[in-house]
């Protein structure tokens, strides 16, 4: 029998017409069984999330200063909806205990997660829903990280005693009961996490777009949508998917291979994007999607007969490590090896990094360049189709841009060229327009 499990995002629970709307597509089919909810988002591109007036909450307390005004306005928040759905719920006690929890220096985290406790309640009054607190289903490990076993035992317990529920997104437990939260955009993952639990046909995420885009529309005009994704390929996509999904929101349901659909609360007519694990369906345009980023730098290592040094990659990259920047490739030829990092967070680590890399290494010569943009282009049918390559490379040179790096894995899932930050939308133009029909 099919279940579906939805997560709803800020900007659908933003206002009690928005809720409404959610509450019509939840409605509108049976299967629709387990909400996951998000703090009330932005009702208007210049209003502030509620989870920011609640860490603004938590930094005024620490500070001693007064929280009044900034705890009213999120108060009134809920009252709105409440109030103009008319929904049976007094929440009075519950702004108290929160409101003194801030006044005396609860954590950070249980703050923050309030945003999305009290949403989800008012969401199950309103639905008439079961209520499951996510303190009681979803764990963390003493060192912080997440329990999936615990998690996924205890969530599936409790699931099969509701058949309708909605949990809050964003936070669970520590092994000692307090609070704490996923990083920001987590209620994502929590959506995972239930869908896992639930054995879900499908976790339907709605938010305010119709799925991904094949480009970046900030740098393409009026990018034609992805219909369908692998978990694969959208991890090699994260440049771009971090804005729509959390990237670690993947991880949960790739382990049972529940397909993930990105859906518009504000257009539920339209498909939107399907993540699935494997898939026959080979896009028409070859690539499935470009995404890139500017800010990197790379160091490069020159060294006569570096290829017959044993262990020379691992001490360079060994360095680089023990200065905590994590890399993001390193392609190399034969004398010579190039990593390429954040800029960034090589600002800061350079003189270390650089007499590090001398003293294990011994290069005849090293240097770093900055200014560099990569671009990834990712297409499960770039493994069939002859010469996807060439038609980078060409289009690039006619667009009169010089690459700088050039890295395909032997997966041919992706090739990732570097190019100078100042040639990044041109480059990326050029691409889109030789693949996208
Ligand atoms: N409310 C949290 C945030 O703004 C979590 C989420 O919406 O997913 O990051």
């Amino acid at each position: 029998m099919s279940l579906k499990v939805l997560k709803f995002g800020g900007s659908s629970l933003a206002d009690a017409n928005q809720f409404r709307r959610v509450a019509e597509i939840i409605k509108s089919e049976p299967e629709r069984r387990y909400i996951v909810a998000s703090a009330p988002g932005k009702r208007t591109s210049v209003d502030i999330k509620v989870t920011d007036l609640l860490y603004k909450c938590y930094e005024l307390a620490i500070n001693e200063e007064d929280i009044t005004e900034t705890f009213n306005e999120i108060k009134q928040r809920y009252i709105d909806i409440i109030n103009e759905l008319k929904i049976n719920l007094d929440l009075n006690d519950i702004f108290e205990k929160i409101q003194m929890s801030m006044l005396h220096n609860s954590g950070r985290d249980y703050i923050a997660s309030r945003g999305e406790y009290l949403n989800a309640m008012i969401l199950a009054k309103y639905l008439d829903f079961s209520f499951i607190d996510a303190k009681k289903v979803i764990f963390f490990k003493e060192d912080g990280t997440f329990d999936a076993d615990k998690t996924n035992d205890v969530m599936s317990e409790y699931l099969s005693k509701h058949r309708y529920a909605v949990i809050p997104g964003f936070y669970g437990s520590m092994p000692n009961g307090t609070i704490k939260t996923f990083s920001r955009g987590g209620s994502d993952i929590t959506g995972s996490i239930v869908a896992r639990a639930a054995r879900a046909t499908v976790y339907e995420n709605w938010t305010d777009v119709s799925g991904f885009l094949m480009a970046d529309p900030r740098c393409i005009s009026n990018p034609k949508p992805i219909n369908t994704i692998t978990y694969k390929e959208l991890r090699e996509l994260s440049y771009m998917g971090a804005t729509v999904l959390h990237e670690d929101a993947i991880f949960p349901v790739r382990y049972s291979k529940i397909p993930i659909n990105i859906k518009n609360t504000n257009r539920p007519e339209d498909r939107g994007t399907f993540i699935v694990p494997e898939t026959d369906e080979i896009s028409e345009d070859v690539i499935t999607g470009i995404a890139g980023k500017t800010g990197f730098s790379t160091i490069t290592i020159e060294k006569d007969m570096m290829n017959a040094e044993l262990g020379f990659g691992r001490r360079v990259l060994q360095v680089i490590e023990e200065n905590e920047v994590s890399f993001e490739h390193f392609p190399s030829g034969i004398d010579t090896m190039t990593v390429v990092v954040p800029t960034k967070d090589l600002h800061a680590k350079r003189a270390d990094i650089m007499a590090g890399i001398c003293k294990a290494v011994d290069p005849e010569n090293i240097f770093v360049e900055e200014n560099l943009a990569l671009i990834a282009i990712v297409g499960r049918g770039m493994v069939k189709a002859k010469g996807t390559a060439a038609r980078i490379f060409t289009a690039l040179a006619n667009a009169s841009v010089n690459i700088r790096m050039i890295d395909q894995g032997s997966c041919e899932l992706n090739i990732i060229v570097g190019v100078d930050s100042n040639d990044y939308i041109t480059a990326l133009k050029a691409i889109y327009r030789e693949f996208v029909k």
